[in-house]
C-alpha cells in the first residue's frame, strides 16, 4: 500500500486526457498540487515513549513485534481521506503513533491493554487503515504515548461450520483473503466495497461496512452473528444465537464502535454459497427522479438484484461520456447498473426487468455493466493523480428515509455549492432498503492554496447541511473523528451520555482510541 496515496504503486493512473481537458476547461484547475514529499522527509515527532514502557510492551508480543522504525510509524499515520492524504504528501506525519504493535493472539491483546491502562499509553486499533472519517489518528493530550495496534498477525480463518453457514475469522484478515480462504470451500462473504483490497474483516466490523453488493448479501454488520471483544475490563463474547429476546443486543453496542470501546479479536461471519452465475447490465433512466422510483419500487416489491447502483445525471455524464462529449452539457439521462449473482439469476432478472421497464428504464445490455464490473474497485487509484494535478477529489456520504432523500441531495450540493464554487459533484444510490437508500458523493475542485482548510470548510457545509436535513452523518463510513460534532447532533444529549457511560465501563482509563464516535461531556 502506498504511504501517501491509495493502494499498489505498481497500479498508479496517469489521468487520460479527457479528464486533464475536463480539470482544465469545465473547473479551471491550472496549477498542480504540491508534489509529494519522500517517505524519509516525513517529519515524525520524537517516541514519546520511554524505554522501559517500550521493553514491557515487546515482554508481551516478543521484541521484533514493536516497531518504532521511521517507515513503520509513518504507515501507521493516520487513515486514507483526501485530507489525510494531502497531509502525508505535504510531510506531516505529527498524527504518528510513536510505536506499532502486532499481537499474535486474543491474550496479547488482553495484555497489552491492562498495560496502556495502567500506564495511561493511548491504543489505536489499526485494520488495514483504510479509515476516511479521521478514525486512526488518536488525541495525545494526557497520554504517556500512543501505539498503533497493527491486528496483521490476527489474519487466520479459524473455522468454517457448513451447517450453520458460519465462519470464524481473526480481525486482521484482509477481504480479498477472507474471500481466497473461503473459495476452497465453494463459499463467499459477498463483501466488496471499493477498499477490498486492502481493507480488514475487523475494519469493517468496527466501522459498519457496506460493500457494492449490498442489495444482495447486506451491509457486513448483517453478516456478524458473534464476535469477541477484549475490553481494559475484560472479555465480552457475544452472539449464542441468530437473534435473541435476550436484552438489547449487544453485539449493536460493538459493531461501529471504531476501536473505542475495545478490540475485536474474532469475528463469526454468515456465509453464502459463492455464486456460479453472475450477470451484470445497464438501464438508462431520464432523470435520477425516475431511477430513484424505479430502485424504490424493485427494492419494494422484488426481486432486489444482488448489485444495485443508479448514478445521477453529471456523475452519468463523467463515467459514460465519449471523451469529446466530457464536459459538453448534455444529459444523457442516468445510469442504473443491475447485477444478478447466485441462484435463480435468469429467473430475477426476468421478474426485475419488467419492473425496470414498467417504471421507464431502458435496457443498456451487458456492456455497461461488465465495464462497471471491470472497474470496481479502480476509481481510488485515479484520485492520486488529481491531487498531483491540482484538483480536490473527496467522497462523502449520508442515508435517508425514501420521502426525504430528494431533499438529502439537494441540501448536500446546495452546501457544497456554496462553499466551494462550482466544483464537480456526483452521486449515486448504491445501498438501497425498503424504506430508504443512502446518497454518496464525489467531488471535484480546483485546490486553493490551502486544500486541507478548504476541504475541511466545505466538509462543515455539508455536515451541517446533512444534519438539518434529516439525513444520518454516515451510512456507512463511520463517525471518526470527522464526525463527531455532526454525530453529537444526530444523537442529541441522551445517546452521548449512554456512550459516555459504556465507554467507562468497559475503558475506565479513557486509552482506546482517544477522541473518536464517543461526544465529549
Ligand atoms: C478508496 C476507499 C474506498 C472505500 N470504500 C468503501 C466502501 O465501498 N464501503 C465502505 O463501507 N467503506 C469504504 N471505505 C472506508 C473503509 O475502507 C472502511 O471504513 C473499512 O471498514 C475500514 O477497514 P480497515 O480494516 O481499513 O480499518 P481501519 O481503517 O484500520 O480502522 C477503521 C476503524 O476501526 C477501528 N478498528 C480497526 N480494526 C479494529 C478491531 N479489530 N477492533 C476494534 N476496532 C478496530 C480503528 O481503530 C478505526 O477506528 C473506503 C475507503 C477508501 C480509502
Amino acid at each position: 500500500m502506498s504511504w501517501s496515496g491509495w493502494g499498489d504503486p505498481a497500479k498508479a493512473r496517469e489521468l487520460p486526457e479527457p479528464v486533464r481537458a475536463l480539470l482544465r476547461d469545465l473547473l479551471g484547475v491550472r496549477a498542480p498540487g504540491a508534489p509529494a514529499a519522500a517517505l524519509e522527509e516525513v517529519a515524525l515527532p520524537a517516541v514519546a515513549l520511554a524505554e522501559p514502557l517500550l521493553g514491557a510492551l515487546a515482554k508481551v508480543v516478543g521484541d521484533a513485534n514493536v516497531l518504532t522504525g521511521h517507515e513503520a510509524r509513518v504507515r501507521h499515520t493516520r487513515g486514507k481521506s483526501t485530507p489525510d492524504l494531502l497531509r502525508m504528501r505535504a510531510g506531516d506525519g505529527s498524527a504518528a503513533p510513536d510505536a506499532v504493535v502486532l499481537p499474535g493472539s486474543h491474550e496479547e491483546v488482553a495484555e497489552l491493554l491492562r498495560l496502556c491502562s495502567r500506564e495511561r499509553v493511548a491504543v489505536v486499533p489499526f485494520g488495514g487503515g483504510t479509515s476516511v472519517v479521521g478514525g486512526l489518528a488518536a488525541d495525545r493530550a494526557g497520554f504517556a504515548g500512543v501505539i498503533a495496534l497493527d491486528l496483521g498477525r490476527l489474519d487466520r480463518l479459524r473455522s468454517v461450520d457448513e451447517e450453520s453457514m458460519i465462519a470464524e475469522f481473526e480481525p486482521g484478515v484482509r477481504a480479498p483473503d477472507a474471500e481466497r480462504l473461503l473459495s476452497g470451500r465453494g463459499l463467499t462473504l459477498g463483501h466488496f466495497p471499493q477498499s477490498f483490497e486492502y481493507a480488514t474483516l475487523g475494519g469493517f466490523a468496527a466501522a459498519r461496512s457496506s460493500g457494492q453488493a449490498s442489495a444482495g448479501y447486506g451491509r457486513f454488520d448483517d453478516m456478524v452473528v458473534g464476535l469477541t471483544l477484549a475490553t481494559p475490563a475484560g472479555t465480552l463474547e457475544l452472539g449464542r444465537a441468530p437473534k435473541s429476546a435476550a436484552g438489547p443486543d449487544l453485539r449493536q453496542l460493538v459493531l461501529g464502535s471504531e476501536g473505542a470501546f475495545g478490540v475485536i479479536t474474532s469475528l463469526r461471519l454468515r456465509v453464502r454459497r459463492a455464486p456460479r452465475e453472475r450477470r451484470y447490465e445497464g438501464w438508462r433512466f431520464a432523470s435520477f427522479q425516475e431511477g430513484s422510483a424505479a430502485v424504490r419500487a424493485l427494492v419494494q416489491e422484488g426481486p432486489a438484484p444482488t448489485v444495485l447502483r443508479l448514478s445521477d445525471e453529471t456523475e452519468t455524464m463523467i463515467g459514460l461520456a465519449k471523451p469529446e462529449e466530457i464536459g459538453s452539457g448534455g444529459s444523457g439521462g442516468c445510469l442504473l447498473i443491475a447485477g444478478y449473482e447466485g441462484e435463480r439469476v435468469g429467473g430475477r432478472h426476468a421478474a426485475a426487468s419488467v419492473v425496470l421497464s414498467r417504471t421507464g428504464g431502458e435496457p443498456l445490455g451487458a456492456g455497461p455493466g461488465e465495464a462497471w464490473e471491470h472497474g470496481r474497485f479502480s476509481a481510488p487509484y485515479l484520485r492520486d493523480s488529481l491531487l498531483a494535478a491540482g484538483a480536490t477529489v473527496e467522497t462523502l456520504e449520508t442515508a435517508g428515509f425514501w420521502a426525504n432523500l430528494p431533499r438529502l441531495y439537494d441540501a448536500v450540493r446546495l452546501a457544497l455549492l456554496g462553499a466551494l464554487g462550482s466544483p464537480l459533484v456526483m452521486c449515486h444510490i448504491s445501498h438501497v432498503y425498503e424504506t430508504g437508500a443512502s446518497l454518496y458523493f464525489t467531488v471535484v475542485t480546483p485546490q486553493d492554496g490551502d486544500p486541507v482548510a478548504q476541504w475541511e470548510r466545505a466538509k462543515a457545509a455539508v455536515n451541517a447541511a446533512i444534519v438539518a436535513a434529516g439525513g444520518t452523518i454516515t451510512h456507512h463510513h463511520g463517525v471518526g473523528r470527522d464526525h463527531l460534532d455532526a454525530y453529537a447532533s444526530e444523537i442529541g444529549p441522551v445517546g452521548a451520555g449512554v456512550l459516555r457511560a459504556v465507554k467507562a465501563e468497559l475503558d475506565p482509563a479513557g486509552i482506546l482510541n482517544p477522541g473518536v464516535l464517543v461526544p465529549r461531556g
